[in-house]
C-alpha cells in the first residue's frame, strides 16, 4: 500500500487585481501552475523523494515567463538579472542555497547541487557560478532572461525612485512572483524549495528571503515544510519560515494556526506583505497570505488538483 504523499506550489503573492487580468493571461497562469504541480506530483507518485519533487516543480515555474524566477526574473538597477534560490530536505535538515547568480538557467537545480555536492551550504555570485560550471551547468546569456515587460517595469520603478514592487502603473508590479514548492514523499520526508529574481530595481547585491534558509525556505521531517513569497526584508527580519516551524514544534500548533499567526500577525504588523505555502508530516496543506492574492496550486492526499489565485477563493 502506498504511503501518503502530497505537494503544493506557489507562483508569488501580492496585489493581483482581477480587473487587470485578461482571460488569456489568467488561463496561461493556471495552466503553468497545473503543469508544474503535476510534474512534481508524478515524482512523488513514482516513489521519488520530496526534494526531487519540489525541484522538478520549481524548474517548470522557472521556465515560464509568467513568474519572477528563471526566465521571467525582474531586473536590477543596473539592468541585469540576479537570481536567488534555496532548498531544504527535512530528513537531516540538509540545505543548499545560492544568491546573485546571473547566468544559470535554473537556479533551483544549482541550489540542489549545493545541497548534494558541496561541503558548503550557501554560495553567492561568481563563486556560485564557478561551482555551477564545475557541476555541469551551462553558461546562459543574460539575453535569455531579458523581457521588454521587465525592462519597462524597471524604468517605471527608477522614475519613482523605488526599489520595491509598489505603486506602479504596471498591473502586476505588486505581484511579487517568486516561485516555490513544498512536498511530503512516501518515505515521510518533507522538502521545500524557493526561487526568485528578487525585487525590481534592487541595488548593491541585495539578497532577499528566498535564498535565506529559515526566512524563505524551511523543512524538517515530522513537522513541516514551508516556502514563502513577499517583501523579503520583512521575511528575513521575522525568520518567517523557521518561526512557523518553531510554533508547531514547541507549541504544538496546528499548521493553519501557526502559519496564520505569523502571516496575519507579526509580519502584517510591520507592513510585510506576502504569504506562504506549508505542508505537514501528515500531508495536510495550508496556504496563508495577507496580500490580495497568491498564485498557488496543490495536489492533496486524495490526488485532488486545486489551482487558485485570489485570497478569497
Ligand atoms: N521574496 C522575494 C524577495 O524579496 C520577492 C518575492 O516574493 O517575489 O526577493
Amino acid at each position: 500500500m502506498t504511503k501518503p504523499f502530497a505537494i503544493a506550489i506557489h507562483g508569488g503573492a501580492g496585489t493581483i487585481l482581477s480587473s487587470q487580468m485578461t482571460e488569456t493571461h489568467h488561463q496561461q497562469i493556471v495552466s503553468a501552475l497545473e503543469t508544474a504541480v503535476c510534474a512534481g506530483y508524478q515524482v512523488l507518485k513514482q516513489g521519488g523523494d520530496a526534494l526531487e519533487a519540489v525541484v522538478v516543480a520549481v524548474t517548470h515555474l522557472e521556465n515560464s515567463p509568467h513568474f519572477n524566477a528563471g526566465c521571467g526574473s525582474v531586473l536590477t538597477h543596473k539592468e541585469m538579472v540576479e537570481m536567488d534560490a534555496s532548498v531544504m530536505f527535512g530528513d537531516q535538515k540538509q540545505v543548499g542555497a545560492i544568491a546573485g547568480v546571473r547566468h544559470i538557467k535554473n537556479p533551483i537545480t544549482l541550489a540542489r547541487d549545493v545541497l548534494k555536492h558541496s561541503q558548503h551550504v550557501f554560495l553567492v555570485g561568481d563563486g556560485a557560478e564557478e561551482f555551477a560550471f564545475e557541476q555541469g551547468h551551462t553558461y546562459t546569456e543574460q539575453d535569455y532572461f531579458f523581457t521588454d515587460r521587465r525592462y519597462e517595469q524597471l524604468q517605471s520603478m527608477k522614475e519613482k525612485g523605488l526599489f520595491a514592487l509598489s505603486e506602479s502603473s504596471y498591473p502586476d508590479d505588486k505581484k511579487f512572483g517568486t516561485v516555490g514548492s513544498v512536498a511530503l514523499d512516501q518515505s515521510g520526508n518533507l522538502a521545500a524549495a524557493t526561487s526568485t529574481g528578487g525585487v525590481t530595481n534592487k541595488k548593491y547585491g541585495r539578497v532577499g528571503d528566498s535564498a535565506v534558509i529559515g526566512a524563505g525556505t524551511f523543512a524538517e521531517n515530522n513537522n513541516v515544510a514551508i516556502s514563502t513569497t513577499g517583501m523579503g526584508e520583512a521575511f528575513i527580519r521575522h525568520t518567517v519560515a523557521s518561526d512557523v516551524a518553531a510554533r508547531m514544534r514547541y507549541l504544538n500548533e496546528e499548521i493553519n494556526v501557526a502559519c496564520d499567526s505569523v502571516i496575519h500577525g507579526e509580519l502584517k504588523n510591520i507592513g510585510g506583505e506576502g504569504g506562504l505555502i506549508a505542508i505537514n508530516d501528515k500531508g495536510e496543506i495550508h496556504f496563508s497570505m495577507n496580500s490580495l492574492g497568491m498564485y498557488r496550486a496543490s495536489i492533496d492526499l486524495d490526488g485532488n488538483v486545486s489551482v487558485k489565485i485570489y485570497a478569497d477563493e
